[in-house]
């Protein structure tokens, strides 16, 4: 692809918002983690344990997603540097501008887009 100019900026700025997640994240699990030891709640028997517990979990989840995301960014980001951007990895044909433009990161056309 010739004109990444503006999939580098996408990814970019997914990028920052993503690490920005992440920070935000890894802050409220390590709060979360405190209020729980000090409480010293009982996670199974203890209505607020379990809602501490439920909301690290969910804290967790989130956490997964972003760092997953932050990977697929990354990559993308270096196949620019490659000049290998925009092509499907199964078919190599060219990926729909449309499609970059809503998943700037994806690595697969329509075709072969998977669960991705
Ligand atoms: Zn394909």
């Amino acid at each position: 692809m010739e004109n990444t100019g503006r999939f580098r900026e996408l990814l970019e700025a997914e990028l920052a918002e993503s690490l920005a997640a992440q920070a935000t994240l890894s802050a409220d699990i390590a709060s979360v983690s405190d209020l729980r030891r000090d409480s010293n709640v009982d996670d199974e028997h203890d209505p607020e344990g379990s809602t501490i517990a439920f909301e690290l979990s969910q804290s967790a989840t989130l956490m997964r997603d972003a760092d997953s995301r932050i990977s697929e960014v990354e990559a993308a980001l270096a196949r620019i540097d490659a000049g290998t951007y925009g092509s499907c990895e199964v078919c190599g044909q060219p990926i729909a501008e449309g499609r970059l433009e809503a998943r700037p990161w994806t690595r697969f056309c329509i075709n072969h887009a998977g669960g991705g």
